[in-house]
Protein backbone atom coordinates (compact mmCIF):
# COMPACT_ATOMS: atom_id res chain seq x y z
CA UNK A 1 0.00 0.00 0.00
CA UNK A 2 1.10 3.91 -0.15
CA UNK A 3 0.75 5.85 2.77
CA UNK A 4 0.77 9.14 3.17
CA UNK A 5 2.23 10.12 6.94
CA UNK A 6 1.18 14.01 8.15
CA UNK A 7 2.65 14.79 11.32
CA UNK A 8 4.23 17.79 12.70
CA UNK A 9 7.59 16.46 14.18
CA UNK A 10 9.39 13.74 13.07
CA UNK A 11 12.42 12.52 14.98
CA UNK A 12 15.84 12.73 13.95
CA UNK A 13 14.58 16.18 12.17
CA UNK A 14 12.66 17.90 14.80
CA UNK A 15 10.99 15.85 17.90
CA UNK A 16 9.34 17.49 21.61
CA UNK A 17 8.52 13.98 22.58
CA UNK A 18 6.87 10.80 22.01
CA UNK A 19 4.84 11.79 18.93
CA UNK A 20 8.36 12.57 16.97
CA UNK A 21 9.48 9.26 17.52
CA UNK A 22 6.76 7.45 16.44
CA UNK A 23 6.39 9.18 13.12
CA UNK A 24 9.88 8.11 12.65
CA UNK A 25 9.80 4.51 13.37
CA UNK A 26 5.87 3.40 12.61
CA UNK A 27 7.04 4.07 8.87
CA UNK A 28 10.17 1.97 9.02
CA UNK A 29 8.36 -0.47 10.49
CA UNK A 30 5.61 -0.24 7.88
CA UNK A 31 8.28 -0.37 5.56
CA UNK A 32 9.77 -3.63 6.73
CA UNK A 33 5.95 -4.93 5.93
CA UNK A 34 6.85 -3.66 1.99
CA UNK A 35 4.80 -0.63 2.25
CA UNK A 36 5.34 2.72 0.42
CA UNK A 37 5.52 5.37 2.98
CA UNK A 38 6.04 8.91 2.57
CA UNK A 39 6.37 11.56 5.32
CA UNK A 40 5.07 14.96 5.06
CA UNK A 41 6.29 17.94 7.64
CA UNK A 42 6.02 21.81 7.72
CA UNK A 43 9.46 23.06 6.64
CA UNK A 44 10.74 24.25 9.39
CA UNK A 45 14.40 25.77 9.56
CA UNK A 46 16.06 22.80 11.57
CA UNK A 47 14.38 20.73 9.18
CA UNK A 48 15.48 22.18 6.11
CA UNK A 49 18.73 22.44 7.41
CA UNK A 50 18.99 18.84 8.31
CA UNK A 51 17.81 17.15 4.82
CA UNK A 52 19.97 17.03 1.79
CA UNK A 53 19.00 16.47 -1.56
CA UNK A 54 15.96 19.29 -2.11
CA UNK A 55 14.11 18.93 -4.80
CA UNK A 56 11.20 21.80 -5.29
CA UNK A 57 8.18 19.85 -6.74
CA UNK A 58 5.99 22.62 -6.90
CA UNK A 59 4.02 25.19 -6.05
CA UNK A 60 0.19 25.42 -5.09
CA UNK A 61 -1.86 28.77 -3.46
CA UNK A 62 -3.81 27.82 -0.30
CA UNK A 63 -5.96 30.35 1.93
CA UNK A 64 -4.47 30.81 5.07
CA UNK A 65 -5.50 33.74 7.25
CA UNK A 66 -7.20 36.35 5.55
CA UNK A 67 -4.64 36.00 3.22
CA UNK A 68 -3.17 33.77 0.57
CA UNK A 69 0.05 31.56 0.80
CA UNK A 70 1.80 30.50 -2.21
CA UNK A 71 2.81 26.72 -0.53
CA UNK A 72 5.91 25.33 -2.09
CA UNK A 73 6.11 21.33 -1.70
CA UNK A 74 9.73 20.14 -1.51
CA UNK A 75 11.38 16.71 -1.89
CA UNK A 76 13.95 15.61 0.89
CA UNK A 77 16.06 12.73 1.46
CA UNK A 78 17.48 11.81 5.02
CA UNK A 79 19.49 8.56 5.06
CA UNK A 80 17.57 7.61 8.38
CA UNK A 81 14.12 7.50 6.44
CA UNK A 82 12.81 4.27 4.16
CA UNK A 83 11.18 6.80 2.02
CA UNK A 84 10.49 10.14 0.68
CA UNK A 85 10.00 13.06 3.10
CA UNK A 86 8.14 15.87 1.62
CA UNK A 87 8.48 19.14 2.99
CA UNK A 88 5.83 22.07 2.89
CA UNK A 89 7.27 25.02 2.38
CA UNK A 90 5.85 28.74 3.77
CA UNK A 91 8.91 30.81 4.85
CA UNK A 92 6.43 33.48 6.60
CA UNK A 93 4.73 30.00 8.88
CA UNK A 94 7.76 27.95 9.37
CA UNK A 95 10.88 29.25 9.09
CA UNK A 96 11.24 29.75 12.42
CA UNK A 97 14.10 28.80 14.71
CA UNK A 98 13.44 26.27 17.78
CA UNK A 99 10.22 24.65 18.93
CA UNK A 100 7.88 23.42 16.39
CA UNK A 101 4.63 25.02 18.18
CA UNK A 102 6.24 27.45 21.17
CA UNK A 103 7.85 30.39 21.02
CA UNK A 104 11.12 31.12 23.15
CA UNK A 105 9.15 32.87 25.65
CA UNK A 106 7.01 29.37 25.98
CA UNK A 107 3.97 30.98 24.59
CA UNK A 108 2.30 28.94 21.96
CA UNK A 109 3.10 31.13 18.18
CA UNK A 110 -0.22 33.90 17.91
CA UNK A 111 -0.37 32.21 14.53
CA UNK A 112 -0.88 28.76 15.32
CA UNK A 113 -4.16 28.36 13.76
CA UNK A 114 -2.73 29.31 10.52
CA UNK A 115 0.32 27.54 10.48
CA UNK A 116 -1.71 23.88 11.03
CA UNK A 117 -4.69 24.85 8.61
CA UNK A 118 -2.32 25.40 5.71
CA UNK A 119 -0.09 22.74 6.45
CA UNK A 120 -3.19 20.61 6.39
CA UNK A 121 -4.74 22.33 3.33
CA UNK A 122 -1.23 21.33 1.64
CA UNK A 123 -1.15 17.43 2.81
CA UNK A 124 -5.11 17.64 1.68
CA UNK A 125 -4.05 18.41 -1.97
CA UNK A 126 -0.99 16.24 -1.97
CA UNK A 127 -3.31 13.07 -1.49
CA UNK A 128 -5.26 14.27 -4.75
CA UNK A 129 -2.18 14.39 -6.26
CA UNK A 130 1.88 15.26 -5.59
CA UNK A 131 3.44 17.61 -8.84
CA UNK A 132 6.16 16.05 -10.68
CA UNK A 133 5.33 12.46 -9.58
CA UNK A 134 2.56 9.79 -10.57
CA UNK A 135 2.40 8.16 -6.63
CA UNK A 136 -0.79 8.59 -4.75
CA UNK A 137 -1.75 7.32 -1.46
CA UNK A 138 -4.48 4.65 -0.50
CA UNK A 139 -4.16 5.71 2.84
CA UNK A 140 -3.28 9.43 4.76
CA UNK A 141 -2.18 8.98 8.31
CA UNK A 142 -2.62 11.67 10.44
CA UNK A 143 -1.27 12.60 13.38
CA UNK A 144 -2.19 14.80 16.36
CA UNK A 145 -4.68 18.00 16.34
CA UNK A 146 -2.33 19.93 13.98
CA UNK A 147 -2.67 17.50 11.36
CA UNK A 148 -6.77 16.98 12.45
CA UNK A 149 -8.17 19.30 9.87
CA UNK A 150 -6.35 16.61 6.92
CA UNK A 151 -9.44 14.47 6.76
CA UNK A 152 -12.14 17.48 7.34
CA UNK A 153 -10.38 18.39 4.28
CA UNK A 154 -10.18 15.62 2.45
CA UNK A 155 -13.82 14.45 3.21
CA UNK A 156 -14.54 16.69 0.26
CA UNK A 157 -12.16 15.05 -2.49
CA UNK A 158 -14.17 12.51 -4.17
CA UNK A 159 -12.45 9.82 -4.88
CA UNK A 160 -10.12 10.28 -1.84
CA UNK A 161 -7.95 7.94 0.36
CA UNK A 162 -9.30 6.73 3.76
CA UNK A 163 -7.97 8.65 6.96
CA UNK A 164 -6.93 6.94 9.85
CA UNK A 165 -6.34 9.66 12.53
CA UNK A 166 -4.29 9.36 15.74
CA UNK A 167 -4.33 10.79 18.97
CA UNK A 168 -0.77 11.12 20.99
CA UNK A 169 -2.05 13.12 23.43
CA UNK A 170 -6.13 14.48 24.27
CA UNK A 171 -4.59 17.03 26.77
CA UNK A 172 -3.34 19.25 22.81
CA UNK A 173 -6.54 19.69 21.22
CA UNK A 174 -5.76 23.08 18.74
CA UNK A 175 -8.52 25.13 20.00
CA UNK A 176 -9.17 28.36 18.48
CA UNK A 177 -11.55 31.10 18.19
CA UNK A 178 -14.86 31.30 15.86
CA UNK A 179 -12.46 34.43 14.98
CA UNK A 180 -9.99 32.23 12.92
CA UNK A 181 -12.45 29.96 11.68
CA UNK A 182 -13.77 32.69 10.10
CA UNK A 183 -10.50 34.23 8.72
CA UNK A 184 -9.23 30.25 7.68
CA UNK A 185 -12.47 30.43 5.11
CA UNK A 186 -13.56 26.64 6.71
CA UNK A 187 -16.38 25.98 5.52
CA UNK A 188 -19.62 27.15 7.49
CA UNK A 189 -21.34 24.45 7.24
CA UNK A 190 -18.75 22.66 9.82
CA UNK A 191 -19.59 24.95 12.63
CA UNK A 192 -21.56 23.09 14.37
CA UNK A 193 -21.77 20.54 17.50
CA UNK A 194 -21.47 17.95 15.23
CA UNK A 195 -18.58 18.97 13.39
CA UNK A 196 -15.81 20.79 14.49
CA UNK A 197 -17.21 23.71 16.92
CA UNK A 198 -16.60 22.79 20.50
CA UNK A 199 -17.19 24.48 24.08
CA UNK A 200 -17.43 28.24 21.98
CA UNK A 201 -14.35 27.47 19.90
CA UNK A 202 -13.18 25.04 17.66
CA UNK A 203 -10.86 21.87 17.98
CA UNK A 204 -8.86 20.63 15.30
CA UNK A 205 -8.20 17.63 17.29
CA UNK A 206 -12.11 17.53 17.18
CA UNK A 207 -11.98 17.23 12.91
CA UNK A 208 -9.54 14.60 13.02
CA UNK A 209 -11.97 12.66 15.30
CA UNK A 210 -14.99 13.24 13.67
CA UNK A 211 -14.02 13.14 10.02
CA UNK A 212 -11.46 10.50 10.02
CA UNK A 213 -12.68 7.21 8.32
CA UNK A 214 -10.37 5.31 11.91
CA UNK A 215 -9.70 6.64 15.10
CA UNK A 216 -6.77 5.26 16.86
CA UNK A 217 -4.86 6.29 20.11
CA UNK A 218 -1.61 4.79 21.09
CA UNK A 219 -2.93 2.20 23.81
CA UNK A 220 -5.96 -0.26 24.16
CA UNK A 221 -5.84 1.44 27.81
CA UNK A 222 -5.95 5.13 27.02
CA UNK A 223 -8.38 4.07 24.13
CA UNK A 224 -10.94 2.46 27.05
CA UNK A 225 -9.88 5.83 29.07
CA UNK A 226 -10.48 8.79 26.90
CA UNK A 227 -14.26 7.50 27.00
CA UNK A 228 -14.68 8.74 30.62
CA UNK A 229 -15.27 11.97 31.80
CA UNK A 230 -11.75 11.57 34.53
CA UNK A 231 -9.75 11.32 31.33
CA UNK A 232 -11.72 12.63 28.34
CA UNK A 233 -10.73 16.28 27.94
CA UNK A 234 -14.68 16.99 27.73
CA UNK A 235 -14.29 14.86 24.56
CA UNK A 236 -15.63 11.86 25.69
CA UNK A 237 -18.88 12.22 24.20
CA UNK A 238 -17.24 12.90 20.94
CA UNK A 239 -15.22 9.39 21.45
CA UNK A 240 -17.81 7.54 23.26
CA UNK A 241 -19.85 8.38 19.94
CA UNK A 242 -17.10 6.68 17.60
CA UNK A 243 -17.89 3.44 18.80
CA UNK A 244 -15.57 0.75 16.83
CA UNK A 245 -14.01 3.75 14.67
CA UNK A 246 -12.06 4.22 17.74
CA UNK A 247 -9.26 1.76 18.95
CA UNK A 248 -5.95 1.41 20.65
CA UNK A 249 -2.42 0.07 19.13
CA UNK A 250 0.14 0.09 21.55
CA UNK A 251 3.30 2.04 20.55
CA UNK A 252 6.62 0.16 19.54
CA UNK A 253 9.82 1.54 20.38
CA UNK A 254 12.76 1.81 17.63
CA UNK A 255 14.75 -1.57 18.73
CA UNK A 256 18.17 0.10 16.79
CA UNK A 257 18.28 3.53 18.57
CA UNK A 258 17.64 2.35 21.79
CA UNK A 259 19.34 -0.70 21.79
CA UNK A 260 21.92 -1.42 25.02
CA UNK A 261 23.90 -3.62 22.93
CA UNK A 262 24.91 -1.30 20.68
CA UNK A 263 24.29 2.32 21.99
CA UNK A 264 27.55 4.47 21.20
CA UNK A 265 25.79 7.38 23.66
CA UNK A 266 27.18 4.47 26.49
CA UNK A 267 30.03 3.64 28.67
CA UNK A 268 29.48 0.15 28.09
CA UNK A 269 27.27 -1.94 25.98
CA UNK A 270 25.05 -4.68 27.69
CA UNK A 271 22.56 -7.50 26.82
CA UNK A 272 20.32 -9.70 28.32
CA UNK A 273 22.00 -12.71 27.42
CA UNK A 274 25.49 -11.64 28.51
CA UNK A 275 26.84 -10.81 31.51
CA UNK A 276 25.52 -7.34 31.83
CA UNK A 277 25.89 -6.86 35.76
CA UNK A 278 28.72 -4.92 35.60
CA UNK A 279 28.76 -3.06 32.23
CA UNK A 280 25.41 -2.12 33.66
CA UNK A 281 27.39 -0.48 37.00
CA UNK A 282 30.33 1.31 34.75
CA UNK A 283 27.48 3.03 33.25
CA UNK A 284 25.59 4.13 36.66
CA UNK A 285 29.48 5.19 37.79
CA UNK A 286 29.83 7.49 34.71
CA UNK A 287 26.54 8.60 35.24
CA UNK A 288 26.91 9.86 38.95
CA UNK A 289 30.42 11.38 37.39
CA UNK A 290 29.12 13.56 35.02
CA UNK A 291 26.06 14.15 37.31
CA UNK A 292 28.50 15.15 40.16
CA UNK A 293 26.69 12.53 42.31
CA UNK A 294 29.39 10.45 44.51
CA UNK A 295 29.66 6.86 43.42
CA UNK A 296 28.61 4.21 45.93
CA UNK A 297 26.21 1.07 46.36
CA UNK A 298 23.45 3.40 46.74
CA UNK A 299 20.52 3.03 44.16
CA UNK A 300 20.41 5.23 41.45
CA UNK A 301 16.51 6.79 40.01
CA UNK A 302 16.10 8.34 36.93
CA UNK A 303 13.44 10.55 35.61
CA UNK A 304 13.18 11.83 32.13
CA UNK A 305 10.34 14.38 30.69
CA UNK A 306 8.34 17.57 30.07
CA UNK A 307 8.44 18.74 33.08
CA UNK A 308 4.44 19.58 33.31
CA UNK A 309 1.35 18.01 35.54
CA UNK A 310 0.85 14.94 33.22
CA UNK A 311 4.26 13.69 34.11
CA UNK A 312 3.34 14.36 38.30
CA UNK A 313 6.64 16.14 38.84
CA UNK A 314 5.33 17.49 41.69
CA UNK A 315 4.70 13.89 43.07
CA UNK A 316 8.41 13.49 42.29
CA UNK A 317 9.34 16.67 44.02
CA UNK A 318 6.93 16.19 47.56
CA UNK A 319 8.40 12.66 48.22
CA UNK A 320 12.05 13.57 47.55
CA UNK A 321 12.68 15.00 51.18
CA UNK A 322 11.22 11.62 52.41
CA UNK A 323 12.91 9.19 50.38
CA UNK A 324 16.33 11.29 51.08
CA UNK A 325 15.67 10.78 54.36
CA UNK A 326 14.82 7.63 54.96
CA UNK A 327 16.68 5.84 52.04
CA UNK A 328 20.62 5.92 50.89
CA UNK A 329 18.72 6.67 47.46
CA UNK A 330 19.79 9.64 44.77
CA UNK A 331 18.05 10.40 41.45
CA UNK A 332 18.62 12.67 38.36
CA UNK A 333 15.97 14.37 36.33
CA UNK A 334 16.46 15.67 33.12
CA UNK A 335 13.60 17.35 31.36
CA UNK A 336 12.31 20.94 30.72
CA UNK A 337 8.94 22.37 30.87
CA UNK A 338 6.93 24.73 33.20
CA UNK A 339 9.05 27.41 34.83
CA UNK A 340 7.66 26.71 38.14
CA UNK A 341 8.53 23.01 38.12
CA UNK A 342 12.09 23.61 36.66
CA UNK A 343 11.93 26.40 39.83
CA UNK A 344 11.30 23.72 42.56
CA UNK A 345 13.08 20.71 40.83
CA UNK A 346 16.31 22.78 40.93
CA UNK A 347 16.01 23.74 44.45
CA UNK A 348 15.34 20.73 45.34
CA UNK A 349 18.89 19.99 44.53
CA UNK A 350 20.57 22.70 45.81
CA UNK A 351 19.00 21.48 48.81
CA UNK A 352 20.66 18.53 48.52
CA UNK A 353 23.73 18.70 46.22
CA UNK A 354 25.13 15.21 47.08
CA UNK A 355 22.06 13.53 46.34
CA UNK A 356 19.51 15.09 43.60
CA UNK A 357 21.22 16.30 40.32
CA UNK A 358 18.73 18.55 38.05
CA UNK A 359 19.10 18.87 34.07
CA UNK A 360 17.03 21.41 33.09
CA UNK A 361 16.84 21.14 28.86
CA UNK A 362 16.76 18.69 26.03
CA UNK A 363 19.23 15.86 25.70
CA UNK A 364 19.20 12.73 23.65
CA UNK A 365 23.00 11.71 25.07
CA UNK A 366 21.91 12.42 28.87
CA UNK A 367 18.68 10.55 28.14
CA UNK A 368 20.30 7.40 26.96
CA UNK A 369 23.07 7.57 29.54
CA UNK A 370 20.18 7.90 32.20
CA UNK A 371 18.10 4.52 30.91
CA UNK A 372 20.95 2.58 30.69
CA UNK A 373 22.96 4.05 34.45
CA UNK A 374 20.29 3.99 36.59
CA UNK A 375 18.73 1.44 38.51
CA UNK A 376 15.19 2.55 38.39
CA UNK A 377 12.89 4.54 36.66
CA UNK A 378 10.34 6.60 37.82
CA UNK A 379 7.38 7.47 35.77
CA UNK A 380 4.11 8.65 38.11
CA UNK A 381 2.33 10.24 35.03
CA UNK A 382 -1.27 11.06 35.92
CA UNK A 383 -2.26 9.94 32.44
CA UNK A 384 -0.06 8.66 30.31
CA UNK A 385 -1.38 7.68 26.49
CA UNK A 386 1.54 5.08 25.76
CA UNK A 387 4.65 6.50 27.19
CA UNK A 388 8.07 5.88 25.93
CA UNK A 389 10.59 6.39 28.16
CA UNK A 390 9.24 3.18 30.32
CA UNK A 391 9.51 1.31 27.33
CA UNK A 392 13.24 1.97 26.72
CA UNK A 393 13.78 1.53 30.73
CA UNK A 394 12.79 -1.50 30.98
CA UNK A 395 14.70 -2.53 27.36
CA UNK A 396 17.98 -0.96 29.41
CA UNK A 397 17.20 -3.41 32.37
CA UNK A 398 15.88 -0.61 34.56
CA UNK A 399 13.05 -1.36 36.25
CA UNK A 400 9.99 1.34 36.08
CA UNK A 401 7.83 2.41 38.98
CA UNK A 402 4.57 3.43 37.45
CA UNK A 403 1.28 4.61 38.10
CA UNK A 404 -1.15 2.54 36.36
CA UNK A 405 -2.43 4.32 33.87
CA UNK A 406 -3.06 4.17 29.62
CA UNK A 407 0.31 2.56 28.30
CA UNK A 408 2.04 2.37 31.54
CA UNK A 409 -0.91 -0.43 32.74
CA UNK A 410 -0.41 -1.94 29.60
CA UNK A 411 3.28 -2.35 29.61
CA UNK A 412 4.45 -2.44 32.87
CA UNK A 413 3.86 -5.35 35.42
CA UNK A 414 3.92 -5.33 38.58
CA UNK A 415 6.96 -6.74 40.81
CA UNK A 416 3.62 -8.67 43.15
CA UNK A 417 4.78 -12.19 45.11
CA UNK A 418 2.86 -14.37 42.11
CA UNK A 419 4.84 -11.84 38.92
CA UNK A 420 8.50 -12.49 41.01
CA UNK A 421 7.84 -16.14 41.30
CA UNK A 422 5.90 -16.12 37.50
CA UNK A 423 9.39 -14.63 36.16
CA UNK A 424 6.42 -11.59 34.71
CA UNK A 425 7.19 -8.98 37.08
CA UNK A 426 9.38 -6.20 35.03
CA UNK A 427 8.72 -3.44 37.27
CA UNK A 428 6.58 -1.74 40.00
CA UNK A 429 3.25 -0.27 39.64
CA UNK A 430 1.18 1.93 42.21
CA UNK A 431 -2.71 2.61 41.61
CA UNK A 432 -3.22 6.08 43.89
CA UNK A 433 -1.78 9.44 42.34
CA UNK A 434 -0.55 11.18 45.86
CA UNK A 435 3.71 11.07 46.77
CA UNK A 436 2.99 8.59 49.26
CA UNK A 437 2.03 5.91 47.11
CA UNK A 438 4.55 6.65 44.88
CA UNK A 439 7.40 6.51 47.83
CA UNK A 440 5.75 3.20 48.71
CA UNK A 441 6.32 1.82 45.38
CA UNK A 442 9.69 2.97 45.29
CA UNK A 443 10.36 1.29 49.00
CA UNK A 444 9.16 -1.30 47.54
CA UNK A 445 11.37 -1.45 44.78
CA UNK A 446 14.29 -0.93 46.60
CA UNK A 447 13.51 -3.61 48.96
CA UNK A 448 13.80 -5.99 46.23
CA UNK A 449 17.46 -4.41 45.05
CA UNK A 450 18.68 -5.36 48.37
CA UNK A 451 17.93 -8.65 46.93
CA UNK A 452 20.34 -9.21 44.07
CA UNK A 453 18.97 -12.26 42.90
CA UNK A 454 15.94 -11.65 42.48
CA UNK A 455 16.80 -7.60 41.17
CA UNK A 456 18.71 -9.43 38.82
CA UNK A 457 15.68 -11.77 37.54
CA UNK A 458 13.17 -8.82 37.42
CA UNK A 459 16.06 -7.10 35.03
CA UNK A 460 16.19 -9.54 32.97
CA UNK A 461 12.51 -10.04 32.54
CA UNK A 462 12.19 -6.16 31.96
CA UNK A 463 14.97 -6.78 28.94
CA UNK A 464 13.71 -9.71 27.26
CA UNK A 465 10.29 -7.86 26.78
CA UNK A 466 8.85 -7.37 23.12
CA UNK A 467 8.89 -3.63 22.07
CA UNK A 468 9.77 -3.34 18.43
CA UNK A 469 7.15 -2.19 16.16
CA UNK A 470 6.44 -5.53 14.62
CA UNK A 471 2.75 -6.58 16.05
CA UNK A 472 1.81 -3.08 16.19
CA UNK A 473 3.03 -2.50 12.89
CA UNK A 474 0.81 -5.61 11.72
CA UNK A 475 -1.96 -4.25 13.24
CA UNK A 476 -2.47 -1.05 11.94
CA UNK A 477 -1.62 -2.75 8.48
CA UNK A 478 -5.21 -4.66 9.24
CA UNK A 479 -6.40 -1.64 10.05
CA UNK A 480 -5.30 0.13 6.97
CA UNK A 481 -6.57 -2.93 4.68
CA UNK A 482 -9.87 -2.77 6.45
P1 LIG B 1 5.58 12.52 25.78
O1 LIG B 1 5.39 12.19 24.33
O2 LIG B 1 4.31 12.70 26.54
O3 LIG B 1 6.50 13.67 25.98
P2 LIG B 1 6.89 9.91 25.95
O4 LIG B 1 7.44 9.13 27.09
O5 LIG B 1 5.89 9.20 25.08
O6 LIG B 1 6.28 11.27 26.49
O7 LIG B 1 8.08 10.34 24.99
C1 LIG B 1 9.01 11.28 25.37
C2 LIG B 1 10.16 11.22 24.42
O8 LIG B 1 10.88 12.45 24.50
C3 LIG B 1 11.16 10.16 24.74
O9 LIG B 1 11.86 9.78 23.59
C4 LIG B 1 12.09 10.89 25.72
O10 LIG B 1 13.34 10.29 25.85
C5 LIG B 1 12.15 12.23 25.09
N1 LIG B 1 12.44 13.34 26.00
C6 LIG B 1 11.56 14.03 26.74
N2 LIG B 1 12.20 15.02 27.42
C7 LIG B 1 13.50 14.91 27.09
C8 LIG B 1 14.68 15.65 27.46
N3 LIG B 1 14.62 16.67 28.31
N4 LIG B 1 15.85 15.27 26.91
C9 LIG B 1 15.90 14.22 26.06
N5 LIG B 1 14.85 13.49 25.67
C10 LIG B 1 13.66 13.84 26.18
Amino acid sequence: MNILFAASEAFPFIKTGGLGDVVHSLPLALNRLGHDVRLVLPAYRDVLASVDALVELGFWDLPGASVTHRVRVLQAHHEGLADYLYLIDVPSLFDRAGNPYVHSDGFNWPDNAERFTVFSRAVAQMAKGIPGTDWHPDVVHCHDWQTGLVPAFLSMFHPRPKTVFTIHNLAYDGHFSHDDFTRLALPPEWWSPEYVEFYGGFSMLKAGMVFADHVTTVSPTYAREICTPEFGYRFEGVLQSLGDKLSGILNGIDLDIWNPASDEHLKQTYQADQPWCKAKLANKNALLKKAGLVSGKAPLLGFIGRLVEQKGVDLIAEMLPALFKTTDAVMIILGSGHMSYETELVTLAEKYPTRLHVHIGYSEDLAHQIEAGCDLFVMPSRFEPCGLNQMYSLRYGTPPVVNFTGGLADTVTDASTMALTEKTANGFVFHDVNADALLAAIRRALSIYGKPAQWQSLCETAMRQELGWENSAKKYQALYKK
